[in-house]
């Protein structure tokens, strides 16, 4: 069969999009010949042509993705509201072609091979995502081809948007590759890593975000250090002298000016003082000025709660309200140098607390971004009653408040909602963060995510930024393929996204996969624990989650373990919540020595088997969550 594929235009992401389109049809036949051309527009003379790129046939938008695909006989548009958009319908026809795309990285990638002939290649859709902020936001401990299969992923499952954080995001490179600059018997990886180092690796990738067309997102937390000469790449404590000019700039707190716990990232400024405000607003419209890439910039205090200045001034408002006063300040000066950027700002811990007394003047140059971090993840944005939310507290400052759970978060936002409202908004929640690692059969989490999504729209957001382990699809990658698809349609059931993600990965055996963790699921996260009482229910729990394993294996693991990559993600988790379920029994029957054995025993298997699991786990901080924040009794 002889295809002709006609590129129009020379923008960098259809001529992308039209790569990606002959690599996915030729990796599932390779016997079909292809046309490649490019014409400046499209041309109506030019028969049975397969073209690719903007036409006219759906709204130009650059900020809201549409897509339009009308295939027939291996002939007609594959079309889009925006270049990064007619990549997305890319991946989207060829996904109609029976492409899959699980989880970032190579093996996440399922090309079926068949041999492709006219009548199939065949389509017609036109969709518009459901929100317009589809994004993930750098976290964990990451390498460089991990974040590149991240960008690269993207894309293919309708999402938009890549958050690097920071000025230089170290602290995830380092956490990843310190284990082989440290190993006396892998030195010859290369030196430690300076920002420099860092900043290089960014750079290229960033080349990545552009070929894409994707939305790029930059900063966040940093403005408190930065522009006053501090380091911002990670959280450590700062050793050196502190001059008075600078100690005269941080918050006041019991008396006193100092780093809040030695860490400078983590220390909040007196906000009420004209040189910190000029400062911080002077230097963003700097950096926004030297960085036209950037398409959304985030700008958020410290990160660190209850330690605001007590300074007279400061006194005088929320500091939320100094928050919109410099957000003002920077929009005036934005807005004087010609600067378009769009500014994030951050609803988050003490900022919660909406202000009292000042109003943002120009929205249009705003997003707000609702960062609920000490959310409970026990019930979902779609199940909680908006009619009935908790009483807030007053505002208090440098006093704990109320601010776990999930009502109370949604609470605050709808505060903020009265001040900012129908304005750009969306949400940057958590969890992939930490709390996935309760799941290990991650069924649960997956469902609990998807939920979320598809019921943003009820809290006045557009959209998500998932803060993640950028590798989160151990044992599978259902979680964030869920929240990509939620993302895109609202409209759609976790039942279809759960069986297209099974079928893709394991085939005939989709279904018992499926129950398989959906069982590892409830018996380690119930969606119901009202039936878990005594420390024996528990243990019950995890000596049946034992049985499962075993039945398992032993039907399916021998006979498959070869099968896959996605076969050796399950056997070599089988093994390790096999341990799991063992370390917890001896935690809940009081043996706290054998607990500690097998918790040493599972951190071992992890570390052994890092080699096969890389792509997809953050094996390290994998062990490190489940047993310094989860492994406790829960009765
Ligand atoms: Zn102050």
């Amino acid at each position: 069969m002889r295809l002709i594929l006609a590129q129009i235009g020379k923008d960098k992401t259809v001529k992308f999009a039209v790569k990606e389109l002959v690599r996915l049809i030729k990796a599932m036949d390779n016997s079909v010949v292809l046309d490649i051309r490019k014409y400046e527009e499209k041309d109506n003379s030019v028969k049975n042509a397969l073209w690719v790129g903007l036409d006219g046939s759906v709204e130009a938008n650059s900020a809201e993705d549409s897509i339009y695909i009308s295939v027939e006989n291996g002939a007609g548009i594959i079309s889009g509201s925006n270049e990064r958009s007619v990549l997305m319908a890319v991946y989207r026809f060829m996904k109609e072609m029976g492409c899959r795309y699980l989880y970032p990285g190579k093996n996440g990638e399922k090309i079926p091979k068949r041999r492709l002939n006219y009548a199939d290649l065949k389509a017609e859709v036109k969709e518009t995502a459901s929100y317009k902020h589809r994004g993930i936001c750098i976290e964990g401990s990451v390498g460089c081809e991990h974040v590149y299969n991240t960008i690269d992923w993207l894309p293919k499952v309708g999402m938009n948007a890549f958050f690097t954080q920071f000025f230089t995001p170290g602290v995830f490179f380092r956490k990843y590759y310190e284990k082989f600059y440290n190993d006396k018997n892998d030195r010859d990886f290369g030196n430690e890593l300076s920002n420099n180092d860092i900043d290089a690796m960014v750079s290229s990738l960033y080349d990545e975000i552009e070929e894409r067309g994707l939305i790029y997102h930059a900063v966040g937390h940093g403005w408190n250090c930065k522009p006053f000469g501090f380091d911002d790449s990670g959280w450590e404590v700062y050793e050196g002298e502190i001059s008075d000019d600078v100690r005269n700039l941080l918050a006041l707190r019991n008396g006193k000016r100092e780093f809040c716990g030695g860490i400078p990232k983590n220390t909040n400024l007196c906000y009420s003082n004209p040189y910190v405000q000029n400062r911080i607003t002077d230097y963003i419209t700097e950096y926004c000025a030297n960085n036209p890439k950037v398409d959304y910039l985030h700008f958020w205090l410290a990160d660190d709660a209850m330690n605001h200045c007590e300074c007279e001034e400061c006194v005088k408002k929320r500091p939320s309200d100094y928050y919109v006063d410099m957000l003002n300040l920077l929009d005036e000066k934005m807005t004087k140098a010609g600067v378009n950027t769009k500014i994030v700002f951050l609803i988050y811990v003490d900022l919660l607390f909406a202000p009292i007394k000042e109003r943002i003047k120009n929205p249009d140059r705003f997003a707000l971004m609702f960062a609920p971090i000490n959310r409970w993840y026990n019930d979902s944005y779609a199940d909680i009653d908006l009619e009935n939310l908790p009483q807030l507290p007053e505002y208090e400052r440098n006093k704990e408040f109320l601010r776990c759970g999930d009502a109370p978060n949604v609470a605050y936002l709808l505060e903020w909602r009265k001040i900012f409202d129908g304005k750009d908004a969306f949400d940057f929640d958590y969890h992939l963060m930490w709390n996935h690692h309760k799941d290990p059969g991650q069924f649960n989490v997956a469902e609990f995510l998807y939920k979320d999504m598809i019921s943003l729209h009820k809290l006045g957001l557009n959209g998500m930024m998932s803060c993640q382990r950028l590798r989160s699809a151990f044992p599978t990658g259902l979680p964030q393929y869920a929240m990509a698809s939620g993302l895109w349609d609202k409209n759609g059931s976790f039942e279809s996204v759960k069986d297209e993600y099974f079928t893709a990965a394991f085939g005939d055996d989709a279904k018992a996969v499926n129950n398989y963790l959906r069982e590892i699921s409830n018996l380690f996260n119930p969606k119901d624990k009202t039936k878990l009482v005594t420390e024996e229910d528990y243990i019950i729990g995890y000596k049946k989650a034992k049985e499962v394993i075993k039945a398992f294996k032993e039907e399916y693991m021998e006979r498959c373990k070869d099968k896959s990559d996605d076969w050796s993600y399950l056997m070599v988790h089988a093994e390790l919540t096999d341990i799991l379920s063992d370390a917890y029994i001896a935690l809940y029957g009081d043996d706290k020595e054998t607990a500690d054995l097998l918790k040493e025993k599972f951190i071992a298997l992890a570390k052994e088997n890092e080699g096969i699991i890389d792509t997809v786990c953050d094996a390290s901080l994998y062990c490190k969550t489940i047993f310094e924040m989860y492994f406790t009794k829960r009765v």
